[in-house]
């Protein structure tokens, strides 16, 4: 197997051509990095998937589903928004306090204001959502 080949079996795909440094780097072609299922050459009739996370293939079996994601790499993506989602929702939760007569208040002057908070409010209550499933996805990954 040469250096710019796509490591899925028997794709003759030159990495080179594609002139995306990424792909060369991680040794797989457009095709198979976004494919289900995938033959990895040299590894006989077991099945990968390139899990974006990781940035490499890894065998079927670590994918939930039709996820793109290893649980493995959960743990981390999960601490690094839990890290980040309190401070950030606290701030938001408490700003409609401020509308109330505050001088010199961006949500009270400033109507504009007043929508992006209510945008960013519910763009935190998706978020927070996505966290929980990431948690629940962990949860079910533990008992495996
Ligand atoms: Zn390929
Ligand atoms: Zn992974």
């Amino acid at each position: 197997m040469s250096a710019r080949c796509c490591q899925a079996e028997g794709c003759t795909e030159d990495l080179v051509a594609l002139g995306k440094p990424y792909f060369l780097k991680k040794k797989i072609c457009d095709q198979h990095m976004r494919a289900e299922e995938v033959h990895k050459a040299g590894c006989g009739d077991s099945l990968w998937r390139f899990c974006q996370q990781c940035g490499r293939l890894e065998p079927l079996s670590n994918f939930d589903g039709t996820k793109r994601n290893c649980p493995a790499a959960l743990p981390a993506a999960a601490a690094a928004a839990a890290a980040v989602l309190p401070a950030t929702v606290t701030y938001a939760m408490g700003q409609p306090r401020l509308t109330s007569n505050t001088p010199g208040c961006a949500s009270a002057c400033n109507p504009a204001a007043a929508d992006r908070l209510q945008a960013l409010t519910s763009q935190m209550a998706q978020m927070q959502a996505m966290l929980l499933q990431m948690q629940q996805s962990l949860e079910i990954a533990r008992r495996l």
